[in-house]
């Protein structure tokens, strides 16, 4: 489903991813851990080209979004890419719900402007996303009327109306007061439930050993340390894997 191979990025002269290899099959659940500014926004950003790749190569569905040709990085450009782009959806730390529209017209935005569907073909599948995430009945609340975890489960349920393949989600819990983490844990587990192809930056350690199907520990623009959740939690090799699980905990 994902595939990066060999990711390079640096800002100025700094380098910040060095090298990243990743692989995500259809269904699965990565989880992304590290400390702070160990590279693991970037990396997400760069799936979606939110940030570009200085070389490697990354290919969703087996499209290549960017190839490095002669030592550049060379991007797919517009229908093509345009179409691989919108095969993922993003999920922020911020929420970045539209504050002047509705919830239900946070989630028609996009089908209609960017796929240019019209509003009854898409009005039926957003409310059923409303309801999938428990806020049927908050369709005609503005985002300032919700809580943050109300919030962030209407942006869970607006990158979901544009039926991506695969869902990335920048530590969505992080800005949340500890009481409403919980609820949008549990939305994330239900996709994961569903086989949902999902990418998870998360210093939830639980959700991480309990959802994920694989486990990346990130330190400096490396991969350190990755396994399956079961083995990566319980027997960490690397020391510096070990120091950060004992922080966490
Ligand atoms: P956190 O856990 O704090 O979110 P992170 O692992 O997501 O950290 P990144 O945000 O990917 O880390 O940042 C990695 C490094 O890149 C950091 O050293 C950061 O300062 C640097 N960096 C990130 N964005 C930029 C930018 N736009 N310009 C320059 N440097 C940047
Ligand atoms: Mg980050």
């Amino acid at each position: 489903m994902l595939k990066m191979t060999d990711i390079y990025k640096a800002y100025e002269e700094v380098e910040v991813l060095k090298g990243i290899d990743i692989e995500v099959r259809r269904g699965e659940v990565l989880a992304i851990i590290g400390p702070s500014g160990s590279g693991k926004s970037t990396l997400l950003r760069c799936i979606n080209k939110l940030e570009t790749i200085d070389k490697g190569s990354i290919a969703i569905k087996d499209k290549f979004l960017v190839q490095t040709q002669d030592g550049e990085a060379v991007y797919a450009s517009g229908k093509e890419e345009r179409e691989i782009l919108a095969s993922t959806g993003m999920v922020f730390q911020q929420f970045n719900l539209f504050p002047h529209m509705t919830v239900l017209e946070n989630l028609l935005e996009a089908p209609m402007q960017v796929k240019g569907l019209k509003r009854s073909e898409v009005e039926p599948y957003a409310r059923e996303l409303l309801e999938k995430v428990g806020l049927s009945d908050r369709a005609d609340y503005y985002p300032s009327q919700l809580s943050g975890g109300q919030q962030q489960r209407v942006a869970i349920a607006r990158a979901l109306c544009m039926k991506p393949d695969i869902m990335l989600f920048d530590e969505p819990t992080s800005a949340l007061d500890p009481e409403l983490t919980g609820e949008v844990l549990k939305t994330m587990r239900e996709l994961a439930a569903e086989h949902m192809t999902m990418v998870v930056v998360t210093h939830e350690m639980a959700f991480a050993r309990e959802a994920a199907s694989h486990v990346i520990f990130m330190a400096d623009g490396n991969i350190v340390e990755e396994g399956e959740p079961a083995a990566f939690f319980a027997e960490p090799k690397e020391e510096r894997t070990k120091a950060f699980l004992q922080n966490m905990l």
